[in-house]
């Protein structure tokens, strides 16, 4: 039998976490009376240097009841560095390790499909949404073009699949080879390869505390993966300019035909409207090719992608 943990990161969830615990023991104990997971599997949230007692919530946890550890770090680190300390840490202790979000709108009795798929010998098993009708229409919306347009750019990513997935500790250590500073790990853990499957799930909806993911977070982390992933953009600006200066030059000599015949130039509308037109397109290029330079910046520094402050699996 394997040992599982599972990965929750957490920021400011002192809401949401007494409910998460309570439906996690219950589905862990089951688990480990039916067998399919080790007597010492574990639940470990991670602490993202929330600023409620979400950490006195997690101490609480930890020492009523076995089942429960927990990592905290240094400071607010996102959601995706949050998971990435969960798994780094938890891959130390765990054969298999499922990550999943503290506001339990993952599906916790998927958790038998994807120990179904990994007896089935999957390295990685990934938990994909049926449907998303609990979603606001907009969210849907904007999630649903989102992946067209990754897709399209050559990111290779598995549709309607967050962040709930089952991965062994191989598959752990495979990922942490990836040395990238800006995270983007549903578009990376494909990379891993290995074998792998999906399991589908119904997304419920959030039963307490408010998502940490307003739209601008959304937007930030929507351009963090096209960029961080392909460089088809850049391609793409080099086409444009290729097209924009074969029209100049059709212009140019329709112009230079218009003035030897004779007819007098029709002037400013045609100087304003290039002007203008080209000022917003250079604009627009320079700011792609900055949002790259950008991240060769950050990925030369090599900064530490999180720091961890108490680890409740090494203070015993
Ligand atoms: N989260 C985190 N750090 C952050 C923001 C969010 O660890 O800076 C966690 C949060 O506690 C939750 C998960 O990431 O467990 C997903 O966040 P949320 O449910 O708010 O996002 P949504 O489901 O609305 O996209
Ligand atoms: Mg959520």
């Amino acid at each position: 039998m394997e040992t599982l943990y599972i990965v929750i990161p957490c920021y400011n969830e002192e809401a949401m976490l007494p409910i998460t615990a309570r439906a996690l023991i219950e589905k862990m104990d089951t688990l480990i009376a039916e067998e399919k997971i080790a007597p010492n599997s574990k639940v470990m949230f991670v602490d993202d240097g929330s600023k409620d007692k979400t950490w006195s919530l997690i101490e609480r946890f930890n020492r009523s009841c076995d089942l429960f550890t927990g990592v905290k770090l240094s400071r607010n680190k996102g959601h995706q560095n949050a998971l990435l300390a969960g798994l780094m840490t938890a891959k130390n202790y765990a054969d298999i390790i499922v990550s999943m979000d503290a506001d339990l709108q993952d599906d916790i009795n998927a958790l038998d499909g994807f120990l179904q798929k990994r007896a089935e010998g999957c390295e990685i098993v990934y938990g994909v949404r049926s449907s998303r009708e609990k979603d606001t229409a907009f969210k849907r919306f904007t999630a649903q073009s989102y992946y067209k347009v990754l897709s399209h750019l050559g990111v290779d990513i598995v549709y309607n699949h967050a962040d709930y997935r089952l991965m062994s500790k191989r598959a752990v250590e495979a990922l942490e080879e990836f040395d990238e500073v800006n995270l983007f790990l549903r578009g990376i853990v494909p990379l891993v390869g290995f074998k792998s499957d999906i399991v589908t799930y119904e997304r419920a909806e959030r039963q307490a505390g408010e998502s940490k993911y307003p739209l601008k977070k959304m937007l930030s982390f929507a351009i963090e993966g096209i960029t961080s992933f392909s460089v088809k953009p850049i391609r793409f600006i080099t086409w444009l300019g290729f097209f924009i200066f074969l029209v100049a030059i059709i212009l140019l000599i329709y112009f230079l035909v218009i003035h030897f015949i004779g007819k007098t130039v029709a002037g400013w509308t045609t100087m304003v409207v290039s002007v203008w037109a080209l000022g917003g397109l250079q604009l627009l290029a320079i700011g792609i090719i900055g949002e790259y330079i950008g991240k060769i910046y950050l990925e030369t520094k090599s900064r530490p992608k999180y720091i961890i402050e108490t680890n409740l699996e090494e203070k015993d």
